[in-house]
């Protein structure tokens, strides 16, 4: 990394931070396989999709109605989000609640596509992501969702697309979600794929973007596919 102009940071301190961007639709795996990328390299993790669904929780709490754009926007002053970047010490907070568990219940999770369409809430939290990316004290950070190639960190250092077929997406989603048949989970999800493909272009790589295709790897073979793009693009 030593060749690197020291101005051209995510910090924009002059402290290097190499940022790897991973984005991907739901069940391509991304969480796990960057949380378990960025464990194997000692850098931070960021989840940004805990932070639309924490943004979710919240209103859902507040009996806000979620297609209401401007109650939502007016709801994020009071929105008091933490997340913990340590892939070892994963969680996520809203004011004094420990939301980590809370944002995965299906009330949640069924109206975060709505919450994440309305644009004040998108420049919001890229503002508090960017925020995140610079302050980690680690010499790197795995950051992950649907706009981190393209809208939060165009520029980092290493940009990939995890994707997998439907089928095996599903396949994993149905494995962690047990008591839900397939087939609701498979609507389920090719109904939020949809909904959030209106707002980002996440399916397909953007210039400069190395697709990792999970369909035919295990999950240890994913992080390995991930952490030789990370090795390739910083000379690691
Ligand atoms: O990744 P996860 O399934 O937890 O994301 C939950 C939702 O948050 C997505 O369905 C999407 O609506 C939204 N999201 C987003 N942009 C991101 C991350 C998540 O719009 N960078």
């Amino acid at each position: 990394m030593s060749d690197r102009n020291p101005n051209d940071t995510a910090t924009g301190s002059g402290i290097r931070t190499i940022v790897v961007a991973v984005d991907g639709p739901a069940g391509s795996g991304k969480s796990s396989v960057s949380k378990a990328t960025a464990r194997r390299l000692g850098f931070a993790y960021l989840d940004t999709g805990a932070a639309y669904r924490a943004l979710s929780w919240f209103v859902v709490q507040r009996k806000l109605d979620p297609t209401d754009s401007a109650a939502v926007v007016d709801a994020l002053p009071d929105f008091d989000f933490r997340i913990g970047t340590d892939p070892d010490g994963y969680h996520v907070s809203v004011g004094s609640h420990d939301v980590t568990d809370a944002i995965r219940e299906p009330d949640v999770t069924a109206v975060v596509s709505a919450i994440a369409r309305v644009a004040e809430v998108r420049t919001h939290l890229t503002g508090l992501f960017r925020d995140i990316m610079r302050h980690t004290d680690r010499p790197g950070i795995v950051v992950e969702g649907r706009d981190i190639t393209t809208v939060v960190a165009p520029d980092a250092d290493v940009r990939i697309l995890l994707t997998a077929s439907e089928e095996a997406r599903i396949a994993r989603r149905s494995a962690e979600l047990v008591g839900q048949s397939a087939a609701h989970v498979g609507e389920q999800l090719h109904r939020r794929d949809r909904a959030d493909s209106r707002v980002v272009d996440f399916m397909n790589a953007a210039d400069g973007v190395t697709t990792v295709d999970s369909t035919e790897l295990d999950f240890d073979q994913t992080v390995d596919a991930v952490i030789a793009v990370v090795q390739k693009e910083t000379h690691a």
